[in-house]
């Protein structure tokens, strides 16, 4: 069982309310088991949403509270991106997934770049917050670029 980013297949639950369908994806998954999960609705954010960057730090330190997320207005929302990893390991527990394909440069998803906290569009090496986590947990993260 795999679990895969919601928006790599075409699920509208990106910060501005689109998706990020990827057709490699979908074909890697036809008569393959999956489950979608999307960490930042479920940590209960809204759709659309302010986009968000871990600042200082990468998806590890923010699971060891030595960095916070903030969105564009400056809101801390630290504690919903730690919950919809949480949200999102539980998930993956339950259908006993041991790899996942996740959205690359995404807060919550990425697996090898992330943004750097200052929205400007640099980009850092690094994972997202729901990255760190399954890889804590021994579950095998590739981005949608790696397939
Ligand atoms: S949190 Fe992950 S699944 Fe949800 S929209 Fe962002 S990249 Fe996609």
């Amino acid at each position: 069982m795999i679990a895969v980013s919601a928006c790599l297949l075409g699920i509208n639950c990106k910060y501005n309310g689109n998706n990020n369908e990827n057709e490699k994806v979908v074909n890697y998954l036809k008569n393959k088991k999956f489950v979608l999960i999307c960490p930042e609705q479920l940590g209960g954010l809204s759709t659309p949403r302010n986009p968000a960057e871990i600042i200082n730090g990468d998806g590890y330190n923010a699971i060891n509270n030595e960095s916070k997320i903030v969105d564009k207005n400056n809101r801390d929302v630290s504690s919903e991106f730690i919950k919809g990893a949480n949200e999102s390991l539980k998930i993956a527990k339950i259908y006993g997934c041991r790899e996942a394909i996740l959205k690359e440069g995404s807060p919550s998803c990425g697996c090898n770049f992330i943004y750097d906290g200052s929205f400007s569009g640099k980009k850092i090496n690094g994972v997202g917050i729901t990255t760190a986590l399954f890889r804590k947990n021994g579950i095998k993260v590739i981005s949608e670029t790696e397939l």
